[in-house]
């Protein structure tokens, strides 16, 4: 198994004693624990458990990441196996979209716009008239429904956002630098496109988050497999520095603000209990309660909860 960048270690096996070099910057990374494994990929459930590895923090460009990961190949491949009505949940309320729209609305910039991983155009249709909207989109059917919605598909893989001869207003990329290996040649990638004094969007998760910080490398959301890469407001302020772009705003929100209470005292309650008394979590699941059938599967007695409701995602909103 090939792990790309300048990443190599002996040994599949990530431990704490292990230090690595940031694969983006050069810069030194720490180790922050041990990732669960994995049971299901792109919303489907997976024969074998993913190997979670481990997470870093790089001490210069602040990147957190996972490692080691899957080749991108067969990365690819899951997410082409993947279902594809995984990401919907779209009616056009997500807080992402709003706080997108909200930056989109109040720039004086040409009106078009690129959204890498545009998945089934969703946010691109939320938009409205008036705008040229262009998308890339890795899952066929997802794509196939943007251009139905007068979405211009100009690629199915965002490796080749180097060969794209264009130039918009606004680039955007919501729910996507958490599935590239160097989230910085992505943006460096996302602003070439972007014409001078336009906009680059990008949504993700953020690592300061307070529930993210309790749970370390145990939160869900980099237990999640298809997510491999990590950052956080000051991330964002020194990519904007080492691309010359300004750093407009980074907003936090949350994607399931609008649960009821009881929802969201319920996801906070069993994190706590996942992240306190993690043996009391085990021997729930292993009798089939908390969410997972663990019986079975046992590595899944370790998974961690969902905290969708909290506010542990970042929009950053950057000016070319
Ligand atoms: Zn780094």
């Amino acid at each position: 198994m090939r792990f790309g960048g300048r990443l190599q270690l002996n040994s599949k096996k990530a431990s704490p004693s292990q230090e690595l070099t940031c694969h983006s910057c050069g810069g030194r990374a720490r180790w922050r624990g041990r990732i669960p494994d994995a049971a299901r990929f792109a919303g489907r459930y997976l024969d074998a458990p993913l190997p979670g590895g481990g997470l870093y923090a790089c001490e210069s460009c602040r990147l957190n990441f996972r490692f080691p990961r899957l080749p991108k190949q067969t990365l690819d491949e899951l997410y082409v196996r993947g279902a594809a009505d995984t990401w919907e949940a779209d009616d056009g309320r997500r807080p992402d979209w709003a706080l997108a729209r909200e930056f989109l609305m109040s720039a004086s910039v040409p009106k078009t716009v690129l959204d890498v991983g545009c998945f089934d155009g969703g946010f691109l249709d939320s938009l409205g008239a008036g705008w040229d909207r262009y998308g890339i989109e890795i899952h066929p059917d997802a794509a196939g429904r943007a251009a139905q919605r007068g979405v211009a598909i100009v690629s199915n893989d965002i490796d080749e956002l180097d060969r794209l001869d264009a130039e918009f207003g606004v680039v955007t990329a919501l729910d996507l630098i958490e599935h590239v290996e160097d989230p910085l040649l992505v943006l460096k990638q996302l602003s070439r496109l972007a014409r001078r004094g336009g906009l680059v969007i990008v949504s993700t998760g953020n690592t300061e988050a307070g529930s993210w910080m309790l749970l370390g490398s145990r939160y869900y959301y980099c237990a999640i497999p298809e997510h491999v890469s990590f950052i956080n407001p000051l991330w964002c302020a020194y990519a904007a520095e080492k691309l010359d772009l300004t750093l407009v705003d980074v907003a936090q929100f949350s994607h399931q603000a609008e649960r009821g209470l009881v929802r969201r005292a319920r996801q906070a309650a069993l994190n706590m209990i996942y992240a306190f008394l993690p043996g009391l979590m085990v021997a729930a699941r292993s009798l089939g309660l908390g969410g997972f059938d663990a019986r079975r599967q046992r590595y899944l007695r370790d998974y961690p909860p969902n905290w969708g409701a909290a506010r542990d995602h970042l929009l950053a909103c950057f000016r070319k």
